[in-house]
């Protein structure tokens, strides 16, 4: 399976700006051996739908559990297809983390997000101190019993340890193929031989430097990048970066 770069734009991002999906998908990303999907804000994701020309998929970094309602602010995940976006990321540390979003909200988020026609990216991962306390497989499997959605056709796992997102951090390469292994196992164990079809990414301060190596890392299915996906360059090198 070729790898799969997703980057996740977070907060970041003017009308300028998009130029730099522009810029991806007149290189040609998403055309070659590697896809390119790129999650932008919501107030970029219809202007990057067309300047992506179908050669960057674009999708949500995060939607509402209902499809409609009075829920001021929200978006669902139905709006998200509507605006011709195909996929969305549920349950990253950061909402995790400032909106407090419990496994089960994350559940609710990807049933939702598979429920809309979306390819859901759904982000697992331990805290510093977790690790430290050697409780990550702990960590993950309780994460994955809590959040996995009934249906595994349109799901994707990101593997982000907490601790490396933004930091400059990466767990070694032995430690990413344990998480991955020890995921892939849990998924087995949900789903059945669907679970071997299910992508893990990795993510956490993926850059042009160590794409190469975590990409050859067994079970990695490809890449979730913050920082490092701002810049057509930047996430150009990570998606050329030699197998
Ligand atoms: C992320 O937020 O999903 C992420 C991986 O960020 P960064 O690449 O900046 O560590």
């Amino acid at each position: 399976m070729p790898a799969l770069i997703v980057g996740n734009w977070k907060m970041n991002g003017l009308g300028d700006d998009i130029a730099e999906i522009a810029q991806m998908a007149a290189a040609g990303a998403g055309n070659g051996a590697r896809s390119l999907w790129i999650a932008p804000p919501f107030t970029l994701i219809d202007r990057s739908v067309i300047v992506a020309a179908g050669a960057v998929k674009i999708g949500g970094q995060d939607c509402h559990v209902k499809q409609s309602g009075a829920h001021t602010g929200c978006v669902s995940a139905a709006m998200l297809a509507d605006l011709g976006a195909g996929f969305v990321i549920v349950g990253h540390s950061e909402r995790r983390r400032d909106k407090a979003e419990s496994d089960a909200d994350v559940r609710a988020k990807a049933t939702a997000g598979c429920a809309a026609g979306l390819e859901v990216i759904l982000c697992i991962g331990e805290t510093r101190d977790q690790r430290g306390a050697g409780q990550t497989n702990d960590v993950l499997t309780s994460q994955l019993a809590g959040s996995l959605p009934d249906d595994a056709e349109a799901l994707i796992i990101a593997y982000e340890p907490v601790w490396a997102i933004g930091t400059g951090l990466i767990p070694t390469l032995d430690d990413v193929a344990s998480a991955h292994a020890h995921i892939r196992a849990n998924l087995v164990a949900r789903y059945g031989p669907a679970g071997y079809g299910v992508r893990v990414l990795y993510g956490g301060s993926v850059t042009p430097a160590n794409a190469s190596e975590l990409l050859r890392v067994s079970e990695v299915g490809g890449v979730l990048v913050g920082g490092a996906s701002l810049t057509a360059q930047s996430l150009l090198a990570i998606t050329a970066a030699p197998p």
